[in-house]
This record gives structure tokens, C-alpha cells and sequence, in this order.
């Protein structure tokens, strides 16, 4: 065989090598790109939650069966369908029991590890808007009557009184809901207020009834409910609010999701943690949580080693950054010694992979030292990310 045929031949064995690699990493990648792999943190499981979409029983346009297939194929532990009770798009299918979405869920997730929660939306196009009620016992019994027809139409009557919005509220209330404000927007504002967080939220509040937001709805982050999240002290939550297929809005990254640090895997568990603002929220490359929550999945997600070297005659210290979680964290670095390779200290952790930071010169090994971290993918405030930093011990080489 001449030496171009050989190289021809060759060139195309390493074709036909890298087009079957392309296959065995795309099938590896496809399998893997239903695991969401996020780690529990100190005393808590971290579930994986999406509480508000829709089916056919309301406005969506898929069965309730299809959203328990969807969930598990998008590796979540719990799901509420939030029908709205306000307005049947189909008013042929759900005709007039609003729990038959929530049986046929449940029915469906039977011994498949999802646990489904009884959920509503009440949605008035006045202040307060859109609310979620989730834990309910019966959600046949919320008055709507505001309503002119909610039937394949969304009409509200002329004038509405204050008592005909806050009906469904108090009757939710009754069955210890937790409730939440969802997508605050300008989007049907009655310019009576000029605040998202209207009298209406405020009375809500004071009657112990409204204790969540929704910042991130539909993979959208809300910059004034995360606001209103730490002024107001409500539980923070990242809904789909999906009402078709989830798979195509999201098929270049994982679900939006809230994560719940729950004691136990169950409703009750669900609840107690939701009721107790333990959540994270989970979005594109983002985190957005309460400082114990971040730093928690932070410090759960990467682990960190230390080792002595010399390089030629110089002492490094080499920290290694181990991620086992899926989320690639961008942090600002400092440490008390010189951080080798890194400009202004930014290190990238990406998921799955260790880290390698380089510290330099160190002529005398303390026996221990920190390096204090800023992860800016992780918001405790709109304006500022985690500040953790971790404690090194270096170890004596014998
Ligand atoms: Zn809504
Ligand atoms: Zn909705």
C-alpha cells in the first residue's frame, strides 16, 4: 500500500472511529440528559419540584397522565398540576370537578417514586392576580365569583368587590394551603397601584394566607419578585408554568425547578419545607436561594483537597475543586497567597470535573489557610452572589 493510500485509508478508519464515538457519546449523553444530578446538603434530601403547569383540565393542552411521564423523564420528584379554577378551556373534558387532574395524576405515579401535591391556580386579571394554592383537600369548593364565564372564555364581571376576590383566598386558607403570588407582572395591571406588591398582597400577608413567589416562572428570572421574595420574607419558587410539551422550550439545558430540602421524601415532607422557605431555585447555569440554602448546595456540590508540591524550588499548594454536581459554579477567587493561572481569581468549576487551583509560592506551609469564594451563578440577593470560603488544612509531609 503506498504511503497517500495508507494515509487515506487511514484517515478513513479514524473518521469511521470518531463517527462510532459520536454515536456512543450522543447515546451516553442523551441517557444522561434525564439525570439531574444535584446533591442533598446537611440534614435535608434535596427534591427536585416543578409546582404549577397545566393540562387539558384547565388551559393545557396534554393529559395529566403525560405531565407524571414528563416529570419522570425530567428526573423530578414532585409535581403539582395547577389547574385554573377560575377558567375551563375545555370545559366539555373537565366538567366541573377540579380534582379529577390531581386523581388521575396521582393514579398514574403510583409506585414510580413522583410524589404529586393538590394544587389550583386562582386567576383574576385584577390585583391580586395569579396565585397558586398547593396542598389542598378539595379544590371543588373555591368560589369563584368573579366570573362572569370561565367557560372556553375568560370573562370577568363589571365590577368586582374586594370580597369576591378574596372568596377562593379564604376558603384556601381554610384547608391550610400554602399560597403563593405568581409571575408578578405589569401584564394586567389596573393602575391603581404602581407596586406589584399591591394593598390586596399586603392584606394577604397580614392574614397569614400569602407565604410564596414565583421569581422564576417559564425559565424567566423576575428581578421585582425576588425583591419582594427578601423584603416580604416568602418562600422563593422556579415553576414551568408549562401548558404544552416542556421538551422543546428546554432542550438545550435541564427544566427550570425548584429544589426543596426536605427531612422526608413525602408530601408532608414537601410541605413543612416549602411552609419553612427551604428552596433553591434552579435555572439555566443559575442558583438562586437564601444564604444557609446556597451555601449549603454550594459546599454539598464541591469538595475540596489539598496537596503539597515542588515545582523545581518552589513550594506550591495545589487545592483541588471537585464538582459532583451538575451546575458549573463561576466563582471569584482570593486567597492569601498568589493564585497561579486564574486573572483577577475567576475560576470556572465545571460540573463533574476537579479543579485545579494552584497557590504560589508558598516558602513556609502554614498549617492551615482559607480562600474565601464569591460564586456569582448563585444569588442570595438580585445584586450579589454566595460569599463562602473554604478552610484548608495542609497536611505535613513526612
Ligand atoms: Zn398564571
Ligand atoms: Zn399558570
Amino acid at each position: 500500500m503506498g504511503l497517500i493510500r495508507h494515509i487515506q485509508e487511514s484517515m478513513k478508519l479514524k473518521l469511521r472511529i470518531s463517527l462510532l464515538m459520536t454515536l456512543v457519546i450522543s447515546s451516553v449523553s442523551y441517557a444522561q440528559e434525564s439525570k439531574v444530578i444535584i446533591p442533598d446538603i446537611p440534614g435535608y434530601y434535596t427534591l427536585k419540584g416543578d409546582f404549577h403547569m397545566h393540562t387539558v383540565f384547565s388551559d393545557g393542552h396534554v393529559w395529566p397522565t403525560f405531565r407524571v411521564n414528563e416529570a419522570i423523564r425530567d428526573d423530578l420528584d414532585v409535581i403539582s398540576l395547577t389547574e385554573h379554577i377560575d377558567y375551563e378551556g375545555f370545559p366539555n373534558i373537565i366538567d366541573q370537578d377540579y380534582n379529577k387532574s390531581y386523581e388521575i395524576a396521582s393514579k398514574a405515579a403510583t409506585n414510580k417514586g413522583l410524589i404529586i401535591i393538590k394544587g389550583v391556580e386562582i386567576s383574576p386579571r385584577v390585583a391580586p392576580y395569579h396565585h397558586n394554592a398547593l396542598f389542598l383537600e378539595d379544590a371543588n369548593i373555591l368560589p369563584t365569583e368573579y366570573m362572569k364565564s370561565g367557560k372556553a372564555e375568560f370573562v370577568m364581571k363589571d365590577s368586582i368587590t374586594h370580597d369576591q376576590l378574596m372568596g377562593p383566598f379564604l376558603a384556601v386558607k381554610k384547608q391550610n394551603a400554602f399560597v403563593s403570588y405568581n409571575h408578578p407582572s405589569w401584564g394586567w395591571w389596573d393602575t391603581k397601584d404602581t407596586v406589584l406588591f399591591t394593598s390586596f398582597h399586603q392584606e394577604l400577608l397580614d392574614a397569614d394566607i400569602l407565604k410564596g413567589v414565583e421569581v422564576v416562572n417559564s425559565g424567566n428570572y423576575n428581578v421585582i419578585a425576588h425583591r419582594m421574595a427578601l423584603e416580604h420574607d416568602l418562600t422563593m419558587l422556579c415553576n414551568t408554568d408549562e401548558h404544552y410539551d416542556n421538551h422543546p422550550r428546554y432542550k438545550d439545558t435541564h427544566r427550570p425547578m425548584t429544589l426543596v430540602f426536605v427531612k422526608e421524601r413525602s408530601a408532608e415532607g414537601v410541605e413543612e419545607a416549602l411552609f419553612n422557605k427551604r428552596t433553591a431555585l434552579y435555572f439555566g447555569d443559575y442558583v438562586i436561594a437564601r444564604q444557609p440554602e446556597a451555601e449549603a448546595l454550594f459546599k454539598s456540590s464541591v469538595k475540596v483537597t489539598t496537596e503539597r508540591k515542588l515545582r523545581k524550588a518552589e513550594p506550591l499548594l495545589i487545592v483541588n475543586f471537585v464538582n459532583n454536581s451538575d451546575i458549573p459554579f463561576e466563582t471569584k477567587m482570593k486567597a492569601e497567597y498568589d493564585i497561579e493561572g486564574f486573572p483577577m481569581g475567576q475560576v470556572v468549576i465545571p460540573p463533574h470535573d476537579t479543579t485545579q487551583v494552584i497557590l504560589k509560592a508558598i516558602w513556609k506551609y502554614p498549617a492551615k489557610t482559607t480562600i474565601k469564594v464569591t460564586v456569582e451563578n448563585i444569588l442570595v440577593t438580585p445584586e450579589s452572589g454566595l460569599e463562602t470560603e473554604f478552610l484548608l488544612f495542609i497536611e505535613e509531609i513526612n
